[in-house]
């Protein structure tokens, strides 16, 4: 007899000790029918509350259920990243643990797997309960992102997804800091399918992206996937450049009208637009200097404080 295929759902957790039980319970329903050998590995990306007390228990009560804690909290990225890299599932399927990800989802993702597809990303058509800000700006996010991206970037594509194990072992080869996994994985090629869901409110607690977090991680798509923003820093340098041509032209004709007494204006005006010019170009090389800063300094994406704790072999296992 062949062996069950092996799955590992990955999912990163921070502060989601009311979840997680529920969410356990979810993805047993979802899967416990199916014929496979699947665990469920949590990262905990540094809990402060009682996340990790409730993972110990799960831990302990639950044979499919492991978990490892990262030594602080590093973001979701790194905690994904920390889940991939030690998933040892056939296939391996990351997603959020505030149900926002419907595990009612996963035996479709199985299925499609089943047929031969590497990866099996999902797109999430609409977020209930979500402000309009946030659904604005993630639509006007995602058209700006693939206007400059070198890689098309899934609008609505999340980080719910099934990769196969060859696609788990490539994706570990990409060690960047700075990421923006399904930049990556879209980039990634493998035989890939879209799975449209709708996600629903969170089953408790509150979002774990405060807009700070947001920002950075929208700053990452961006300059993670494209060098255009100091492009077009070079052609706004160049512009400024004709612009002052222009300028200068002006003031060889006031001088010759010698009216030069009258250029205080024309002064403020070139200081200010040259020095702004100049800061914003200077601030977004900064930014891709800052990037290689880190790449350079090579440090680990993520420490792990606490490995998974190997269950006791079940009986008749
Ligand atoms: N998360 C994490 N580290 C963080 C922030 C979030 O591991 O620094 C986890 C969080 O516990 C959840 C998932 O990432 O399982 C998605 O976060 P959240 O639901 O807060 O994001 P939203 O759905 O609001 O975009
Ligand atoms: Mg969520």
């Amino acid at each position: 007899m062949t062996r069950k295929r092996r799955v590992t759902v990955v999912v990163p957790v921070y502060n989601e000790g009311d979840n997680i039980p529920h969410f356990t319970r979810a993805v047993k329903e979802a899967l416990g029918a199916l014929p496979y050998d699947y665990e469920i590995l949590f990262v905990d990306d540094g809990s402060r509350e009682e996340s990790r007390r409730v993972l110990r228990e799960t831990e302990r009560s639950e044979a499919r259920v492991h978990a490892l804690f990262l030594s602080r909290n590093y973001g979701h990225q790194a905690a994904l990243t920390c889940g991939l890299d030690h998933a040892e599932g056939d296939a391996v399927i990351t997603m959020d643990g505030d149900m926002q990800h419907p595990p009612a989802l996963l035996p479709q993702l199985l299925a499609l797997w089943e047929q031969g597809y590497e990866i099996v990303q999902t797109i999430r058509q609409t977020t209930e309960g979500v402000s309009l800000f946030k659904r604005l700006t993630s639509k006007y996010y995602y058209k700006f992102l693939n206007l400059i991206s070198e890689v098309p970037v899934q609008p609505g594509g999340s980080d719910f997804r099934l990769m196969d194990r060859e696609a788990v072992l490539a994706f570990r080869r990409y060690r960047e800091h700075d990421r923006f996994i399904r930049g990556l994985v879209g980039a990634m090629g493998f035989r890939q399918v879209q799975v449209p869901f709708i996600a629903p409110e969170r089953y408790a607690g509150t979002s774990k992206f405060s807009l700070k977090k947001m920002a950075k991680f929208a700053l990452d798509g961006i300059l993670g996937n494209s060098i255009l923003p100091l492009r077009i820093s070079f052609y706004i340098g160049v512009l400024s450049l004709f612009v002052s041509l222009g300028l200068l032209a002006h003031v060889f004709f006031e001088e010759a009208m010698g009216a030069t007494v009258a250029g205080w204006s024309t002064l403020m005006v070139c200081l200010s637009f040259f020095g702004g010019t100049q800061l914003m170009v200077l601030g977004v090389l900064g930014e891709y200097v800052g990037r290689i800063f880190r790449e350079v300094k090579g440090r680990p994406i993520y420490l792990v404080e606490r490995e998974r704790e190997e269950h006791a072999p079940q009986a008749g296992a």
